[in-house]
């Protein structure tokens, strides 16, 4: 018999539960990617994500055929384009991961009611995508069915059962017939970040290794040093399933230690955000918690808006992390809830403004980590501070306290010593030092009293 193999948000080959279910059932598989049309016209093709993606597609292509397989890659509409391949192989099942957003619960549903119009099996399974399924633990009481609060979420998941997670399958027999179109390339793809990092599930695991030998035991003490950027890196990976989250905390775990903790505890919050989504698939775009917020529109704030995208606030450290994304195509952790704290709170910005520029140029950009993290920091998600406001000035003196990363990101300040840079302002103000660097677009004290008479808080 013959099975088919939908990969999503799971390209990889190692602790991949519906390929090995497949070849366990079936003489034969076809290993198939569907590029769908439809993800590139919700605005989320964005370029580094297409070039990090035609990375992992051809690793897995190459890992595919190491084992005498070959990856078979089809455009279009994702059920169509898997009938078809059900048609032409009389493959009599088709196994795929759960998907999580609205989009992909949508996708499996027309799927399910197209491949039973075909007679064929849709087996779709758990905890692939992240590593306890979302609804697997959920609050005691009656009707509630995800955690909306972070810690006692915490509790339950580090609890909850996880699959021990199995290697890579040693052959792949695809029959013949099912034509594939190109492999993707990266050089293909325009618009992408000078240091966009490389994708694929043979560099991911290079990665984790090297994470895990070097990394995680500092994690603890370092993981807010932005100078030092001393974070796994691994988001990417995890967005499009190189690695897989499961076999993640099964590693780190087994290495044991505070740093090992901590960084587990940053695994569950990719889970949580997702458990959320799943359960409440509006939150892409609606509040979570609606705070009566009444933002400024992106008309009457498009020179601010402007100026945020590009590095040009005069808040050095937020221009620096701005900067470091429009290069990398990934922020730091810190300096993402500090640049989106400041056009939510300091600017008055609806979060949905940032989190589609995030989305167009993040690497890991993905819907339940954006855009609940926006939520978080806007104060209309799972926050139970909705209200807090980061301070640039302060967390510059305290995350990159000598300003070292400051000078990295924006060259117009590297003549400025020390701490100094994060406060270019009180310099005179004809100093050659920092001379291009933009004036500060609004006081810090202005937009809090804006925001605070905003939520009512005065
Ligand atoms: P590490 O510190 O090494 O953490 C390990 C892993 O834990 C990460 O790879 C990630 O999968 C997970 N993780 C860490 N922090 C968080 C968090 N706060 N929420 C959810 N998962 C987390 N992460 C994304 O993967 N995609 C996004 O689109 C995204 N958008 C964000 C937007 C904002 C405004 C904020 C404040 C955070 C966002 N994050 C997002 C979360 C976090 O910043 C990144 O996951 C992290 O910086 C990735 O770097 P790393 O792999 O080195 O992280």
């Amino acid at each position: 018999s013959t099975a088919v193999v939908l990969f999503t948000s799971d390209l990889r080959l190692h602790d991949h539960p519906p390929l090995h279910a497949a070849l366990a059932s079936a003489d034969e598989v076809v290993p198939l990617f569907v590029r769908d049309d439809a993800v590139d016209r919700a605005g989320f093709g964005a370029p580094n994500r297409r070039a990090f993606l035609a990375d992992c597609l051809r690793d897995l292509d190459e890992g595919l055929r190491r084992r005498g397989g070959r990856l078979v890659i089809r455009s279009g509409e994702v059920a169509e384009q898997v009938c078809r391949a059900v048609a032409e192989t009389g493959a009599d099942a088709v196994h795929m991961s759960a998907g999580v957003s609205g989009f992909a619960q949508r996708r499996e549903e027309r799927l399910r009611a197209a491949l039973g119009e075909q007679g064929c099996r849709l087996v779709v399974h758990d905890a692939v995508v992240t590593a306890v399924a979302p609804g697997e633990v959920v609050p005691s009481g009656k009707g509630k069915d995800h955690f909306a609060v972070f810690t006692p979420y915490l509790r339950s998941w580090s609890r909850a059962r996880l699959r021990t997670p199995f290697g890579a399958p040693r052959a792949v027999r695809v029959p013949p017939g099912p034509v594939s179109e190109p492999v993707p390339a990266r050089s293909g793809v325009s618009g992408v970040s000078a240091g966009l990092a490389e994708g694929g599930e043979a560099e991911g695991r290079r990665r984790l290794a090297a994470w895990r030998r070097d990394g995680v035991d500092a994690y603890e003490e370092r993981h807010d040093d932005l100078a030092g950027d001393a974070t796994s890196r691994l988001s990417p990976h995890l967005h499009f399933g190189t690695l897989s989250p499961a076999e993640i905390v099964h590693r780190v775990r087994a290495a044991g230690g505070p740093g090992a903790e901590a960084f587990v505890r940053q695994v569950c919050w990719r889970d949580f955000h997702h458990q959320v989504l799943a359960a409440r698939p509006a939150v892409s775009h609606e509040d979570y918690r609606p705070r009566g917020d009444r933002w400024r529109g992106e008309v009457a704030a498009a020179d601010d808006i402007a100026a945020w995208k590009e590095g040009r606030t005069g808040y050095p450290l937020v221009d620096a992390a701005m900067r470091q994304l429009l290069h990398e195509g990934w922020m730091h952790n810190r300096g993402r809830l500090l640049t989106a704290g400041f056009l939510v709170k300091t600017l008055y910005v609806d979060w949905r403004v940032g989190a589609r520029h995030f989305l167009e140029l993040l690497v890991d950009g993905d819907v339940a980590n954006n855009q609940l993290n926006w939520q978080w920091m806007a104060g209309t998600g799972t926050d139970t501070r909705p209200n807090r406001v980061l301070n640039p000035v302060a967390q510059a003196r305290r995350y990159d306290p000598r300003g070292d990363y400051v000078r990295r990101w924006v060259p117009e300040l590297r003549a400025v010593g020390g701490p100094a840079v994060h406060e270019p302002w009180k310099r005179a103000k004809d100093a050659p030092e920092a001379a291009g660097y933009p004036d500060r677009l609004i006081e810090l004290s202005e937009g809090l009293a804006r925001f605070r008479q905003a939520r009512g808080l005065e």
